[in-house]
């Protein structure tokens, strides 16, 4: 599933390809992914230009001339194909620009979705007026406010979108690690002093994921260039008993149907 560094890596790399183009054509090869797509998204894309790309949590926003956003969500297995040589089954949307290129959104699995909301309107839009602030940027106040009395573990409360928004399991996981705070501690019980540790661990852990990921975007013009995914190197995610670098072991537990990653020894 890609994480908010992959979404990141995303838009940049399908900046590079389409920021100032004016879109040429779309094609769109199914009328719906996990939900139908936006009437008239041909049309009203047809002939506009794209003036920026972004992103907001999890989902990548694409804003023209219009003044309508193209909102875009990976889902489960969702990537953008940058100038494929052929298109294939599972690209439902094809986009061309004036000068060529051509972009396709992928996804077998098809849990993304695509939406098309009026820029002005995009702080209104409830998928996104619901989330809390970005991870990128978290501060410990906003985190103190948004963890007082909570009682839930911190685990839980970190993968709630209200609380910090597009912050996955694999990285709620690290960053949690990287603070030494126990998964299962309860929200509201974390010192500021402690929750500075972890807003800069929540920071530094995506900000290092998507400096290796830009990695892949050397190849984004390579005929096939795919976005959305790479491999990264974890210090507890899917480690279950491997070492850590205290010396203690990573154990595996499920809170909320979801795997927790931890190392007992030094997350207290
Ligand atoms: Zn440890």
């Amino acid at each position: 599933m890609p994480e908010l560094p992959e979404v990141e890596t995303t838009v940049r790399g399908l900046a590079r390809v389409l920021d100032g183009q004016r879109i040429a054509r779309v094609e769109l090869r199914r009328a719906d992914l996990r939900r139908a797509m936006p009437e008239g998204l041909g049309q009203r894309l047809t002939g506009a230009r794209i003036t920026g790309l972004r992103r907001r949590a999890k989902y990548g926003l694409i804003d023209t001339d219009r003044g309508d956003t193209l909102v875009f969500h990976l889902g489960m297995s969702g990537r953008w194909r940058v100038d494929p040589s052929e298109i294939e089954k599972h690209d439902h949307v094809v986009i061309e620009t004036d000068d060529g290129r051509r972009v396709a959104l992928n996804d077998p699995r098809r849990f993304g979705s695509l939406d098309l909301v009026r820029t002005d309107r995009l702080v209104d839009w409830p998928a996104i007026a619901a989330l809390g602030p970005e991870p990128l940027e978290i501060e410990a106040g906003e985190l103190r406010q948004r963890l007082a009395g909570r009682n839930a573990p911190i685990k839980a409360l970190l993968l709630d979108q209200r609380v910090v928004a597009g912050l996955g399991n694999i990285y709620v996981c690290e960053a949690l690690h990287r603070s030494g705070i126990h998964p299962g501690r309860a929200g509201g019980s974390i010192s500021l002093k402690r929750l500075e540790r972890l807003a800069t661990a929540i920071r530094d852990v995506l900000a290092e994921a998507i400096a290796a990921g830009g990695s892949t975007l050397r190849d984004f013009a390579s005929p096939d260039g795919e976005l959305g995914y790479f491999s990264k190197t974890f210090a507890v995610y899917g480690r279950e008993g491997a070492a850590c670098a205290c010396g203690g072991r990573v154990k595996r537990i499920v809170q909320g149907g979801r795997s927790t990653f931890f190392c007992p020894r030094c997350q207290r």
